[in-house]
């Protein structure tokens, strides 16, 4: 069976719901632990089903958004997801009301009982007209994206499509190209503006509603955050604003030189006065190297990606009406993962390969979860599967970029370094907005300016008088439709990099260590899958410094200026 066999049915509201409600009755009455655990399972099992459904709706919505049969049935799913969580609320109460708990624990685990809890602190049915907005304006910022028609050098194009424009080695065509997609926002800014100002207020209207001093708290919940708090991610952009930015610094210095610039300006976004690495061929042949690379790298690798590919769950090309960016889900009932990405011919196509793959990798080995919580951890843990295994295949590249190879792996190393105090830009921005849910738009931009000046004091806009005002977040999906979601990938990347560290010194150390943090799947909260996995905290204040020194002093073996 392929993934165009995959049959679609319409989640069918009223008989979902006497579903759901049989079972929960059946719960609570219950007079012995083994009739729980097995209703819990067909619970599961209800979950999976409808959950299905979604996210083949969601997938092939996001391949083409001009289909109007999964538009429609977008729209109905986003309409009714409230009411569905509803049921998963109910059931959950129930759960956590049984007087068999240990029994539960025995045969969930007590990371069960962590994630119910965030759960249910997190939903209440009053909140329901809320949520069925918020979704809604998350969607029209898609949409709102994916429309965008950016005339350039005689051609149309895409945001996707721009990128290698903006990635360009002429230095005029970089600028303009910059220019001509601030161009685009800016004439979507009272939209964006508009939409971001309903979804603060639609946010903060639900934290108020649950008891909440802001979303703040609430927003970490909905992450299921179970081991870690604000204190501790405020303690870690700390070390970021101490230790990473001066490295950061100094890597703009070494780029500064490389590219015979008097002064950095924002548009300088390539590496290399030769052109930044590219992949030397088209989307068929990356995805032959990969299956190569993942051939050789180990069994595990080569059995998942044989299905991946025998299953067609790979969607790599850029199309008109395919919404922007990537991502990789789990059609649970199917037990298959699913990549959607938008090859452009940068190395980003090479990431999606290694990254993408990473996390398809992780639920692929977690497939068998028969809790859907479970197969996929909250979004911190996850990236580390994906950012390591971008390492990980590093012995590799050569096949992809042929004699850029050494470039690549000085621009992955120095890209990663430099991505972490934007990270932690991106979230502390989301803090003081949703602190302070009454700024304008306007002062909201000038707030973002503010901190990027702190993270990013190299930023030069130069003459884009739209980024300089504060605008540049409008292209960061995130910032509307995942509050909170961003600093995980610069938690992620800390680990990631001490999966580098430990690939070089003992490659089969480090892999079997990964292999098993992929098995563990959701079962475990991040500050616990990390321990497991012995990869120090970067909660702890001197992780970050202590991790990068060790890639900062890789960096100066390379001679870039020869690059
Ligand atoms: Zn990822």
């Amino acid at each position: 069976m392929t993934f165009k066999d995959y049959k679609y049915e319409r989640p069918d509201l009223a008989l979902v719901k006497g579903q759901y409600e049989e079972k929960i009755s059946a719960f609570k009455t219950a007079t012995d632990a083994q009739t729980q655990i097995d209703i819990v399972k067909d619970v599961f099992k209800l979950m999976d089903k409808v959950d299905t459904m979604g996210q083949l709706v969601s997938i092939r919505y996001s391949l083409n958004t001009q289909d109007a049969f999964y538009e429609q049935e977008m729209n109905y799913i986003d309409e009714i997801s409230p009411e569905l969580q509803n049921f998963v609320n109910e059931f959950q109460k129930a759960v956590i009301a049984s007087p068999f708990r240990a029994e539960l624990v025995k045969a969930y685990g007590q990371h069960f009982f962590d994630q119910m809890a965030v759960s249910l602190e997190s939903f209440d049915e009053k909140i329901i007209p809320f949520m069925v907005e918020e979704n809604k304006l998350a969607s029209k910022y898609s949409k709102l994206l994916a429309a965008a028609q950016i005339e350039f050098d005689g051609g149309t194009y895409n945001l996707s499509q721009m990128s290698p424009f903006a990635q360009s080695k002429d230095r005029d065509t970089r600028h303009k190209a910059q220019l001509a997609v601030s161009g685009f926002f800016q004439s979507i800014e009272q939209e964006l503006d508009e939409t971001y100002d309903k979804l603060v207020k639609v946010r903060d209207q639900q934290a108020k509603a649950l008891g909440y001093e802001s979303y703040v708290e609430l927003g970490y919940k909905r992450l299921g955050r179970t081991d870690y708090g604000q204190q501790e991610v405020k303690a870690y952009r700390e070390q970021i604003k101490r230790d990473v930015v001066p490295m950061v610094q100094k890597l703009n210095e070494r780029k500064k030189a490389r590219l015979g610039l008097d002064a950095l300006k924002s548009y300088d976004t390539i590496s290399f006065l030769s052109g930044n690495p590219t992949p030397k061929g088209g989307l068929e042949w990356q995805v032959d190297q990969a299956t190569t690379m993942y051939q050789e790298l180990s069994k595990e690798t080569h059995e998942f990606f044989n299905f991946m590919k025998e299953q067609e769950l790979l969607e790599l090309d850029s199309k008109k009406g395919k919404a922007g960016g990537g991502y990789c889900t789990i059609i649970a009932d199917f037990k298959a993962p699913f990549i959607f990405a938008n090859f452009n011919g940068t190395s980003h196509d090479v990431d999606v390969l290694t990254h993408e793959a990473g996390h398809a990798f992780q639920v692929y080995q977690s497939r068998n979860f028969i809790n859907p919580l479970q197969r996929f951890p909250g979004y911190e843990a996850c990236e580390i599967h994906s950012m390591s295994m971008e390492f990980f295949a590093w012995p590799w590249m050569p096949l992809f970029f042929k004699e850029d190879a050494t470039k690549y792996y000085f621009s992955h190393l120095a890209g990663a370094i430099s991505f972490l105090p934007y990270g932690a830009l991106v979230d502390e921005y989301q803090h003081e907005v949703y602190q302070n849910p009454t700024l304008t738009p306007e002062e909201r931009k000038a707030t973002w300016r503010r901190l990027e000046k702190t993270y990013l004091p190299d930023r030069d806009y130069a003459d884009d008088s739209f980024l300089e005002k504060g605008t540049y977040w409008f292209r960061q999906g995130h910032i509307f439709q995942s509050p909170f979601y961003y600093i995980d990938y610069t938690l992620a990347q800390v680990c990631a990099f001490q999966y580098w560290i430990r690939d070089h010194k003992d490659h089969q150390e480090a892999w079997s260590s990964y292999v098993d943090l992929c098995k563990l799947g959701g079962s475990k909260g991040f500050v616990a899958l990390m321990k497991d996995a012995q990869l120090n905290s970067p909660f702890v204040d001197g992780t970050i410094k202590k991790t990068i020194e060790p890639l900062m002093a890789f960096l100066d073996t390379i001679n870039d200026k020869a690059l």
